[in-house]
This record gives C-alpha cells, structure tokens and sequence, in this order.
C-alpha cells in the first residue's frame, strides 16, 4: 500500500510479490518501484555509455540495461559495470554465451527468455552462470516476438499467449531450481498489455516488470505508457516500469517518476502545481514553470512547490504545497511558505527567488529526516 492512507480514496493496494535483488536494488516484495531506462549508444563506445548511465542515474533511474549484441560489447560491458552508479540489466537475445559473458562481466541481471537460447544443456550454462555471478533474470515476453507455436495455437499475440509464454519461460528457470526472477508481458497496445500483465500478475508470485514497448516519441509515448502503467499500478500490479520512448533516456526516466509520483507510489524532487494561465495572470505563469523545472533540477527532496498565475486559486493550492508564489498584480506576488502567505516579491525577481526558497525547504526537509 502507498502511504496515502490517511485519504483512503488514494489509497492503492499492491500485489504481494516474492523480493529479488537486481544489484543492490530490491524489486518487489514492500520494496519501492523501481524505475529504469536503457541505453541507446553503441555498447562498445563504453564513455558514450557510461556518460548515459550516469545521466540517467542523475535523473533517479534505479537500474539501467544495455544491449550486450556481441561478444566486443560483452567485453565493453565489463567496463561500463565498473563505471555505473546504477545495476545494469544485460539485453540479451538469442545467443547463449552472450548471456554467460554478459554474467562474468558483472551485470545484476539477464534479459533473457530461457526458451529462446538454444537446447537444455545451453539454458543450464546461462542459469549457472546467473547463479555463479549473483545476477537475476529478467524473462521478456514481447507481443512481436511470441513462440510460433503459441502464435499457431492462439491465431495472434492476445494475453492468453503472452501469459502462457510466460509461464513456459518460467517453468524453465524453476526446473533448474533458479528463482531470482522477475518477469514482463509488454505489447505495443496497451489493452493487450494491460491484459496479459493482469493475466500474468495472478499466475505467478514472481515480481513484474511493466512497460508498453515501442510507445512511441515523447508526447505520444508519454501518453500510452501513463495509460497503461498508471492503469495498472492503480490495480496495484507493478514492481519495476520503464517507459519505452524514442527520446533520450533521461526523459524516460522523468515520466517514470511522474507517473509514480503522480499515483503517490514515489516522491523524488519537487511536484510543481502550476495553472494553466489565463488573461488574469499577474506573471507569465508557462515561462515562470519552465524556468523553475531547469532551475529545481537538482533538488531530489520530495517536497512541493505551487506557482498561480492570480488569486482565483492561488490561495487555495498554497496551503497545500511547501513553497506557493501566486501572482497579484502591479508587478509583484505572494509568496507562500508551508501553506501561509509569507511576504511579498516583484515578479523580476521571483525566480532566483523561489529557488533560494525550495532549496531552504530542502536543507530543512533533509536534516528533519
Ligand atoms: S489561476 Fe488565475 S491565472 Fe491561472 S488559470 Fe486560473 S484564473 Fe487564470
């Protein structure tokens, strides 16, 4: 459950997962939703790499995954283990001994779909490799990539195959008596997503990692993955997200974190509530918040922050938030601390403002904890 309860009517119940470790980081169980992303640069250009890792990290991913394609880039891998802040996830398909290179060189964990690798004897060196070098395994079922013969079976990519691919991968990993596991059933569409991750969520105790593959770019993408992750980790099914967008990771980190915090599921830096601005702002309100979003960056303090345009519903929004400034006209505003209106500041010197006052808030919120 999130810590809303004390307003039941936010309150979101989770599905009981068993706990792995991926790295330092635990995923599932009561541990929080962790959120990542995956690199885009060539794996072998390892300070391109690295670069991303650490931005990525920066912006609050938990764990980020590479593709390891080829043997230089399992190689490669090595390196970026060594340099990352975060546990990396090694992207592997098809190729068995990627997987083994992929666990020598450190990774936390394989994406990997153990009936996808070749016979038995090649699935049990990848588990004990796994085994060997305390790395998990995340099973990806993809709607594009299912197993012929459930395509054969079912007509077409619909939950009941994803689920039942799931469980054939999972069968796999038990018989070899490896449980570390975390699984995903990810569709482009987000119905057969949502469905084959409800289908999936009440089949296995396993924790569940949810995406919508190839969701698109960042408007369009961020769209379908709050739809179909936000719909449902409502339903409390979720252990760890990553938002799949043709952007730059960063981004798919940020939306990540709005969805969860959006939901109450995560609190990482500062929620800006801002309105829209109409003909009655006193300062240029879509200005103010993009400045603010660049400026408060690297605040990583849950705390938050409202910015009214007048005082139809500045008041009101302030006494929610940490830090309010609503606008009041002839040149200047109020400035709003822990709910009560606290002084007055022209709107040429807001900005610098506000951030002084965040980053006070802050320091204070931090050395309270
Ligand atoms: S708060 Fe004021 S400025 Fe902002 S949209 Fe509402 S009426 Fe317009």
């Amino acid at each position: 459950m999130s810590l809303n309860h004390v307003r039941p009517w936010r309150d979101i119940y989770r599905r009981k997962s068993r706990q792995i470790m991926v790295g330092n980081v635990p995923v599932g169980g009561d541990a929080p939703i962790a959120v990542q992303t995956m690199t885009n640069t060539l794996t072998t250009d390892v300070a391109a790499t690295v670069a991303q890792v650490q931005a990525a990290a920066e912006a609050g991913a938990d764990i980020v995954r590479v593709s390891v394609p080829d043997e230089d880039s399992a190689k490669a891998l090595k390196e970026i283990v060594r340099e990352s802040p975060v546990p990396i996830v090694a992207d592997i398909h098809f190729h068995y001994r990627r997987g083994i290179e992929a666990a020598e060189a450190g990774a936390a964990c394989l994406r990997i779909n153990p009936g996808n690798i070749g016979n038995e004897q090649r699935v049990k060196e990848v588990i004990k490799a796994a085994r060997d070098h305390n790395c998990s395994i995340r099973i990806g079922v993809n709607a594009g990539s299912l197993e012929r013969h459930l395509l054969e079976k079912y007509g077409e990519p619909c939950p009941e195959a994803m689920v039942e691919s799931g469980l054939e991968h999972i069968r796999i990993l038990q018989d070899n008596d490896f449980h570390e596991f975390k699984i995903s059933v990810k569709a482009s569409d987000v119905f057969l997503s949502a469905a084959a991750y409800q289908g999936i969520a009440e089949a296995t105790d396993a924790p569940i990692h949810l995406g919508i593959t190839e969701a698109g770019g960042l408007v369009s993408g961020t769209i379908k993955s709050a739809i179909g992750l936000g719909n449902l980790l409502w339903m409390g099914i979720g252990d760890t997200i990553r938002v799949s967008l043709s952007a730059d990771p960063v981004e798919e980190v940020k939306v990540g974190f709005e969805i969860l915090k959006s939901l109450g599921l995560r609190h990482r830096g500062v929620n800006i509530i801002s309105c829209p601005s109409c003909a009655r702002q006193g300062f240029d309100v879509i200005k103010t918040v993009e400045a603010l979003e660049h400026r408060l960056e690297h605040i990583k303090t849950p705390m938050s922050l409202s910015i009214i345009g007048c005082v139809v519903n500045g008041p009101g929004e302030a006494l929610m938030t940490d830090v309010g400034f609503t606008g009041g006209g002839a040149g200047s505003g109020m400035v709003y601390l822990a709910g009560k209106a606290s002084h007055k500041m022209s709107n040429d010197q807001m900005i610098d403002h506000i951030v002084e006052e965040v980053e006070k808030k802050a320091s204070e919120l931090d050395a309270a904890e």
